[in-house]
C-alpha cells in the first residue's frame, strides 16, 4: 500500500514538472523563434527603404547593389513580369501583390523570407521591388534548440523523477511510521482485551448455572458473545495487516464449502431462510483446490454466508454455488434479502460500516466484510459484490485455482 501511494506521489510529481517544462520550452521556443525573425524581417525593411530611396525615377535597368550579406533582389514590371534579379536560384517564386511579406518554401526544407515593396514615381507605378534573404537563420538554429530543449527536458525530467522518488520517499515515512503505530496499538489493544474477557466468560458460566433463567444473566451472555467476537476480528485484522496469509496449504473449497454451509444451515433456518448448494461433479476434484489458508477461507466464507442469511427475512432463500471457471473458482453466494442500497455499495468493505445502524438487531460490528476483503485479497482473489435492493444481493468470490499435485481424500480436516 505504502509502495503504491509512494510510487503515485512521485508520479504526480513528474507529471506537474513535465507540463512545467513543457510550458517553459515552448514559451523559450516561440521567443528564440520570433525574435530571429523579427531580425530578418527588418533587415529586408531596411534594405527595401535604402533601394527606394536611391532609385531613379525611371524603372531600374540593372541591379542595385546591396551591402547586406545573402540579401537578394528582384524588379518586376507593373504587369508582373520580371525584369532583373540577384536572386540566384531556377525556380522564380510568383509575385503576389498585395501579400508584402511571405515565407515561400522552395524545395525540401529550402525556404526563403520575401518582402516585397511596390515602387512609385509621381504618383505612378513604376514597379514592384522584391528583397528576399534565405529563411535557413531562423530554421537551422530554431531546430538545434528544439533539439536542445528535447534533450535536456528529458535529461531534467529523469532527475526530476529520482527526486521525486526520494522525496516521496521521505514524506511517506512518517505515515508509514504512524500507520504501524495504529496497526500495533490495535493489535495490542485488542490482545489486551482478550484475557480479562475469557475470565469474565468464565465468571458469567458460573453465574448463568446458578441463575440459568434470569433475564439479565442472559443479557449478560449476549453482550460478553458479541463482545468476544468484536475483539477476536479486532485481533484477527490487526495480524493479517502485519502478517498476511499465515500458514498455507492445498485447500479444498468443495469441502470448505459444503462444511460452512453445513454450519450456518441450521442457524438460517432458525430465521426461516433456506439455505441450497449447488456443488459441481466433476472427474476430478482437484480442479476445486487452491491454495491458502484452510481457517481463514473458512472465516471468509463464514462471514459471507451469514450475511446472506442474516440480510434476508423469514421465508427468503440463499444459494451458495461454486464453479471452476479457467483458472480460477468461482463461489457465489445469492440471496433474496434487503438487498444494499447502490450508493452504500463502495463502503460496505469499509472497517465498522453498516448500511443501517438503526435497523441491525443481529449484533454485527460492521467488520465481517472488511475481514473477508483483506482475506481475498492476501489470497490474490477478488470479492465483487452487486445488490437491488428489495430483490437480493449477489456475492461473487473468485480465487486463483491450485494447480500443483494434490493429496485428496483428507476432506474431514476441520
Ligand atoms: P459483522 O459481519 O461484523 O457481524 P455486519 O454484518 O454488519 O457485521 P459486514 O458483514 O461487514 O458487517 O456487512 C456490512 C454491511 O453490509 C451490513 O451491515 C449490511 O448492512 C450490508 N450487507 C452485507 N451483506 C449483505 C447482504 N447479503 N444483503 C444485504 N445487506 C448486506
Ligand atoms: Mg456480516
Amino acid at each position: 500500500m505504502f509502495q503504491q501511494m509512494r510510487r503515485r506521489l512521485a508520479l504526480w510529481y513528474v507529471g506537474v514538472t513535465a507540463v512545467l517544462l513543457l510550458v517553459f520550452a515552448l514559451a523559450g521556443y516561440l521567443y528564440v523563434q520570433s525574435t530571429l525573425s523579427e531580425r530578418i524581417d527588418d533587415t529586408l525593411d531596411h534594405v527595401a527603404e535604402v533601394v527606394v530611396a536611391t532609385l531613379p525615377s525611371e524603372p531600374p535597368q540593372e541591379p542595385a547593389d546591396v551591402a547586406e550579406d545573402r540579401v537578394a533582389l528582384e524588379w518586376f514590371a507593373p504587369t508582373g513580369e520580371r525584369l532583373w534579379s540577384t536572386l540566384d536560384m531556377t525556380v522564380v517564386p510568383r509575385l503576389h501583390p498585395g501579400i508584402w511579406r511571405e515565407t515561400v518554401t522552395l524545395s525540401g526544407d529550402e525556404a526563403i523570407r520575401q518582402v516585397t515593396q511596390p515602387v512609385y514615381r509621381e504618383g505612378q507605378l513604376l514597379g514592384y521591388l522584391r528583397v528576399s534573404h534565405p529563411w535557413f537563420e531562423v530554421t537551422k538554429p530554431v531546430r538545434q534548440l528544439l533539439l536542445d530543449l528535447t534533450v535536456g527536458g528529458l535529461v531534467a525530467l529523469a532527475l526530476v523523477a529520482g527526486a521525486g522518488w526520494f522525496l516521496s520517499g521521505l514524506a511517506m515515512e512518517p505515515v508509514r511510521q504512524s500507520y504501524q503505530r495504529l496497526e500495533q496499538f490495535t493489535a495490542d489493544a485488542s490482545h489486551e482485551l482478550r484475557s480479562p474477557l475469557t475470565s469474565l466468560q468464565m465468571n458469567w458460566e458460573l453465574l448463568h448455572t446458578q441463575y440459568p433463567q434470569h433475564p439479565q444473566v442472559q443479557a449478560m451472555g449476549g453482550l460478553l458473545q458479541r463482545l468476544g467476537r468484536l475483539v477476536d476480528d479486532l485481533l484477527f485484522l490487526a495480524r493479517q495487516d502485519s502478517q498476511g496469509v499465515a500458514a498455507a496449504e492445498p485447500c479444498p473449497v468443495d469441502a470448505l464449502v459444503m462444511e460452512v454451509t453445513q454450519e450456518q444451515v441450521a442457524l438460517a433456518q432458525a430465521q426461516g431462510v433456506k439455505i441450497h448448494l449447488e456443488l459441481p461433479t466433476l472427474d476430478n476434484p482437484d480442479t476445486l483446490t487452491v491454495w491458502g489458508n484452510y481457517s481463514q477461507l473458512g472465516r471468509l466464507l463464514t462471514n459471507v454466508i451469514r450475511n446472506a442469511w442474516q440480510y434476508t427475512p423469514s421465508g427468503g432463500q440463499v444459494w451458495v454455488r461454486l464453479q471452476p471457471q479457467g483458472d480460477s473458482l468461482t463461489v457465489t453466494v445469492q440471496d433474496t434479502g434487503v438487498g444494499i442500497d447502490p450508493a452504500e455499495l463502495p463502503r460496505v468493505f469499509d472497517r465498522f460500516y453498516r448500511v443501517d445502524r438503526a435497523r441491525g438487531s443481529n449484533g454485527g460490528s460492521g467488520l465481517g466484510l472488511a475481514i473477508a476483503q483483506s482475506i481475498v485479497q492476501a489470497h490474490q482473489g477478488t470479492l465483487h459484490l452487486t445488490s437491488q435492493p428489495g430483490q437480493g444481493t449477489l456475492v461473487t468470490l473468485t480465487l486463483p485455482r491450485f494447480k500443483g499435485l494434490t493429496h485428496r481424500g483428507s476432506a474431514d480436516r476441520r
